[in-house]
């Protein structure tokens, strides 16, 4: 792997962030790649109106700054001794900030908002979706950027937008991070729907199309690579940046799916499969979207380019936290897991998790959620155990379509995000699939993602395989005989009629 030079003695650790939809973390890895130091903060969820999600960039940005401190308290190092910082983020989500002040100009909107459907219909409508795919890889959806900084760009059509810049999360964070550094990279850029998948460049077409002004943007960089230096008195140390990627990005990297034929499950706030497809574009039309998996500049100057086919399901562990948080039926995450297996069956009862709408394979921003085939007999056990089987059932219909899209059947499925831990899911996941799944020990594998990135650009690591051979796998969910398949045609016909519901 190309690098950007030899560190000093004295970097002895990276600093990775991930700034996600639920919550921020900063962790600490040495040259070992071992976890030395960590902190968590969960990040505040505003629902302004059904279907919509606010953040506060400004907390986004204190808590950056607290969880890389604390980290570093733990870790109990100096931060001269950090090599590198990586940086991953939730895709996506945006903003638009006053370039003089610093201060934002509204809460970011989440990627899971769907305030904008109505001018994705409209574009739909006006016959946009094959030149939008063709040009981003992406279908029209309220999930993307693009429709996100136009509504924000029309609440604030008074203002100079000589004094205005826009961005993701990650152009956020650095620009506060760096004290002014204007930049993004390939994976963010990608999920814009500004981007152009072919050319790596903001499409002027687009831009034209959705009326965003180019100087607002930042400028778009290698995923791996230097975007600048910490400012000083953050942490007491000038910290090269030198890997910025989108989450699921990240995680892709971290478990080493470099190559076609290789793909990762995330099942955090969402469940997001994402197989790499080498240096070429590929088209599935079975409903994925085809996105950057990272980028790098080469020896010659020019960028290494690799993609990637994504099934994104905007909804899976957060039904959990709903299951918590609203319904009160469990009291932690990890109690879905015992819940579910008090019952031997689903007692009838199916979930479709379409809080915001559905993702990949349907596209469908009107979906709303919904359980079926409640009768007297069902028990809060049922319904839990209901939405953790519509977490898996979600995930067969992508392999579906990503075996669909290609002439190679996925073999084997490699697991991380919060969900993850949840043995019923796993199990219940490998039985219907009918592969193995597989989970790492270490399941915060988008920060290592991050990372592993960051440290194999300024050459702290010198090889990426065997950074990816280092990690070990915890537990292999090997499929049972009794895979419950006509279930999922059940479950299919709930998710039909939830479909164009709103
Ligand atoms: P994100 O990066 O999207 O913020 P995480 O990967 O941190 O998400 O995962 C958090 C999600 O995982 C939450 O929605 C939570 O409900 C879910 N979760 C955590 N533990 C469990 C568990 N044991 N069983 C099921 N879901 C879980």
């Amino acid at each position: 792997m190309h690098t950007l030079g030899n560190t000093t003695p004295s970097s002895d650790y990276i600093l990775a962030l991930d700034l996600g939809t639920t919550g921020n973390r900063a962790f600490v890895f040495n040259a070992d790649s071992k976890i030395v130091g960590q902190a968590y903060k969960e990040l505040t969820q505003y629902y302004p109106q059904p279907g919509w999600l606010e953040h506060d960039p400004q907390q986004i940005w204190q808590d950056t700054c607290w969880v890389m401190q604390t980290a570093i308290g733990n870790a109990q190092i100096a931060p001269s001794a950090i090599a590198a910082l990586g940086l991953t983020v939730q895709r996506e989500t945006c903003l638009i900030w006053d370039k003089t002040t610093g201060k934002p100009l509204h809460r970011a909107i989440v990627w899971q908002d769907r305030r904008t459907a109505p001018l994705c219909h409209q574009l739909q409508d006006q016959g946009y979706a094959n030149e939008i795919y063709d040009r981003t890889g992406l279908i029209i959806d309220a999930y993307f950027s693009a429709t996100k900084l136009r509504w924000l760009l029309d609440k604030f059509t008074d203002v100079d937008l000589n004094n205005v810049l826009a961005g993701t999360i990650d152009t956020w964070v650095l620009w506060n991070l760096t004290g002014g550094i204007h930049a993004t990279d390939h994976t963010n850029a990608s999920r814009t729907m500004l981007m152009n998948l072919k050319t790596c460049d903001w499409d002027e077409k687009l831009l034209e199309l959705f009326q965003i002004p180019a100087h607002i943007l930042p400028q778009i960089q290698p995923s791996l690579g230097v975007f600048g230096v910490t400012d000083a008195t953050l942490l007491g140390a000038e910290i090269p940046i030198t890997a910025i990627l989108g989450d699921q990005q990240a995680a892709l990297f971290g478990h080493g799916c470099d190559r076609p034929g290789l793909m990762k499950c995330t099942y955090g706030t969402g469940s997001f499969l994402v197989a790499h497809t080498g240096d070429q574009i590929v088209r599935s039309h079975h409903q994925l979207i085809s996105t950057v998996a990272w980028t790098q500049a080469n020896l010659r100057g020019t960028l290494d380019v690799g993609y990637a086919l994504e099934g994104s399901m905007f909804t899976s562990g957060a039904c959990i936290q709903w299951l918590r948080d609203r319904l009160k039926l469990i009291k932690t995450a990890a109690e879905s897991e015992a819940m579910a297996n008090q019952v031997t069956d689903n007692g009838g009862v199916y979930f479709v998790p379409a809080f915001s709408g559905l993702g990949a394979p349907y596209w469908d921003m009107s979906a709303r959620g919904a359980f079926f085939g409640i009768t007297a007999s069902v028990q809060p056990e049922h319904l839990v155990r209901a939405v953790l089987e519509a977490i898996a059932y979600q995930v067969l219909e992508v392999v579906q379509a990503i075996n669909a899209s290609s002439s190679t059947p996925v073999g084997r499925l490699t697991v991380d995000g919060g969900a993850c831990e949840n043995n019923f899911l796993m199990q219940f996941q490998a039985d219907v699939l009918g592969i193995p799944v597989e989970r790492p020990i270490m399941r915060d594998t988008t920060v290592q993602g991050a990372a592993f990135a960051a440290g194999l650009a300024v050459g702290f690591w010198e090889s990426y395989e065997a950074l990816v051979q280092q990690r070990q796998i915890e537990r292999v969910f090997e499929p049972g005989s009794d895979a419950p398949l006509s279930n999922f045609a059940t479950w299919q016909k709930a998710v039909k009629r939830t479909l164009a519901w709103e």
